[in-house]
């Protein structure tokens, strides 16, 4: 089971599709609530055997997309969350996130 931090169903979310025209986003900290990962140009791929479980990608990931089960251990990335930024990459001492 995949799991946000609000524990939000994913696939319930509204995409940026459907926010109204000149919507603003009025609130920080939001990034659950919408689906962001269609922005997305570059899709980040997880190495699972190179990843210690250090937790720095999803303390630096602004889209709340580093996946996790209850025990805190990373398990993925959400495809419908992550914009594809590379700050995770940056970030990862292990090498384990690279994208395509
Ligand atoms: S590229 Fe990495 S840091 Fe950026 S949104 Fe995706 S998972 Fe988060
Ligand atoms: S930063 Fe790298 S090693 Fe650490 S949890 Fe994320 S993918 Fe795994």
């Amino acid at each position: 089971m995949k799991y946000l931090n609000n524990n939000k169903k994913i696939n319930s979310l509204p995409s940026w599709q459907e926010l109204p025209l000149g919507g603003k986003v009025l609130q920080a900290g939001n990034s659950n609530d919408y689906q962001t990962g269609n922005w997305s140009e570059n899709k980040i791929h997880w190495d699972q055997k190179k990843c210690k479980q250090c937790n720095m990608c999803s303390l630096v990931c602004p889209d709340n997309a580093i996946l996790k089960n209850k025990q805190n251990k990373m398990i993925g990335i959400s495809k419908q969350h992550c914009k594809g930024c590379s700050i995770c990459i940056q970030s990862c001492p292990f090498k384990a996130l690279y994208k395509n």
